[in-house]
């Protein structure tokens, strides 16, 4: 019984070493594992800042080259291209509409020079382009005419009264509101460009209506396409009435000499808004 007992107990004791040993093993492997784990990940973090690092240096450096190719001076935003001060006061972007009127005393004596064999006339410093303009529209095989140009102011006076009268009897309006139609159709005296010589009514030999069905020429076309390179405008377009506050007049070109007229048809502007002037506040129609 002695024996068996100690055996019995030997037997306990062995297993119990062995569960300890075991214990032992499964501690150190898991601590072992945690140790690595730990460790990875702390490669991984370690690698993680030192590319975060890395791409905050690249990042700097990329800027500083950026600054250094910038150019030094700042550059403000280009906006509408528009008369200075000193084109202004030029003779050839003079404003005249029912804003800026002139009196008689105000309109500029000009030397006029004759056009053409019908004895149309403008002011002589615009003749060479004019000229310019004619021949090269007939070497394209077109035919523009002019119907009207420089007006003295009694004539502007007389065209303006003649026409009060007719609207007075046809329509049976008292003078006041008779001038007011009139208006829309013969510029007031003073208010005309025509005053000036530097406008010209240009019509299509083939169709001389002054109406809108003038754009469809072949003529018209030409010169609505050409007239900028000779310092010519058409001067009251489609869609510009609320500014020019005349009716869309595809006759009647202005003379602004060649800068202005390449700046405000590249522009699809007025001469109004060239000029720095605003639309007109007293439209005419
Ligand atoms: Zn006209």
């Amino acid at each position: 019984m002695r024996m068996r007992r100690r055996r019995y107990k030997g037997d306990i004791r062995r297993i119990r070493q062995r569960n300890a040993r075991i214990f032992l093993v499964v501690c150190l492997v898991v601590f072992g594992a945690a140790t690595v784990w730990i460790s990875i990940d702390e490669k991984k973090a370690e690698k993680k800042a030192e590319q975060a690092y890395k791409e905050q240096i690249e990042q700097e450096e990329q800027a500083k080259k950026e600054e250094n190719t910038k150019p030094q001076v700042n550059i403000e935003p280009t906006g509408p291209v528009l008369a200075d001060e000193t084109e202004k006061q030029q003779w050839y972007l003079r404003l005249v509409n029912s804003d800026y009127p002139m009196t008689e005393a105000d309109v500029p004596e000009v030397a006029t020079e004759t056009v053409d064999t019908n004895g149309y006339q403008v002011d002589a410093r615009i003749m060479e382009d004019l000229e310019a303009m004619f021949e090269d529209a007939r070497v394209a095989g077109r035919t523009p005419m002019i119907c009207s140009a420089f007006r003295a102011w009694d004539l502007q006076v007389s065209l303006y009264e003649n026409k009060i009268e007719r609207v007075m009897q046809e329509e049976g309006l008292s003078y006041e509101d008779a001038a007011v139609k009139a208006a829309t159709v013969v510029a007031k005296p003073g208010t005309s460009e025509h005053q000036v010589g530097l406008a010209l009514d240009i019509v299509s030999s083939e169709y001389q209506e002054l109406d809108e069905a003038q754009m469809e020429t072949e003529d018209q076309k030409w010169l609505m396409e050409n007239s900028w390179k000779y310092g010519f405008i058409l001067r009251y377009p489609m869609d510009k009435s609320e500014i020019t506050g005349v009716i869309f007049e595809p006759w009647h070109y202005r003379y602004v000499g060649k800068k202005a007229a390449k700046e405000i048809t590249e522009q699809n502007i007025t001469l109004e808004e060239y000029v720095g002037a605003g639309a007109v506040e007293t439209p005419v129609f």
